[in-house]
């Protein structure tokens, strides 16, 4: 049913309702939305909310996990030493860190830098939905088993989640969404780097077909 034809005869107009996937949202308005959020536990020990950044209709969105301390206290997403290898991968695709757009799955730092927990991430999900569906990337670069396992519904390990592009459907449009290793595991773990690249290779291929062009010519 179209909640905007349930309007009584005689009521006032209401506002139509947001579109829950994002689609026709502006980010400004989930921002505002979010608010000074206190929808979870994990408002208690942050400095900032980091909502995400970059290009509002990138044609490529990566999607990590949730805030580290740099990013805690920036307020924005992927600043840190993995934010570092995160450019480096995002130039190595022929793109600049402006050109695409960043989010986490939530948005306020889990303490001590643990792992978000399913409660955490039931509630803060939902804007990073609406975000996607707002930005309507080309493709989604999920990089670690919560930005996979999230936006995928699955507990399959990265491991055999990533090497190919998954449909990822979000306000009524399949994205391609390529599963990858987080660039703090890289760091500890950087033979894994060539993995990766083979991912991102996937990715670019992909965005070629589907006719967008990276700015600067690629390479590793
Ligand atoms: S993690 Fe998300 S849901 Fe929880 S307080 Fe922060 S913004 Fe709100």
């Amino acid at each position: 049913v179209d909640p905007g034809a349930l309007v009584l005869p005689g009521a006032p107009p209401a506002a139509r309702p947001p579109a829950l996937d994002g689609s026709g949202e502006t980010l400004a308005a989930i921002r505002a939305d979010l608010g000074d959020c206190t929808r979870c536990k994990l408002c208690a020990g942050r400095k900032n909310i980091v909502f995400g950044t970059g290009n509002p209709t990138a044609p490529l969105l990566f999607v990590g996990e949730g805030p580290g301390a740099e990013e805690d206290v920036q307020g924005e997403p992927f600043v840190g030493a993995a934010g570092q290898l995160l450019n480096r991968m995002i130039a190595a695709m022929g793109f600049a860190r402006q050109d695409v757009y960043i989010a986490n799955v939530v948005k306020c730092r889990p303490p001590g830098n643990r792992n978000p927990e399913p409660d955490e991430i039931a509630v803060c999900s939902p804007f990073l939905l609406r975000q996607v569906g707002s930005v309507r990337p080309k493709v989604i670069v999920t990089l670690g088993k919560f930005a996979a396992q999230t936006l995928l519904a699955t507990e399959a390990p990265v491991g055999t989640l990533r090497g190919r592009l998954h449909p990822f459907v979000v306000a009524g449009e399949s994205i391609s969404l390529m599963p990858t290793y987080h660039p703090a595991y890289l760091l500890r773990t950087p033979s894994m780097k060539k993995v990766v690249w083979e991912d991102l290779q996937v990715v670019m291929a992909e965005l070629a077909k589907l006719g967008v062009q990276a700015p600067s010519p690629p390479g590793p």
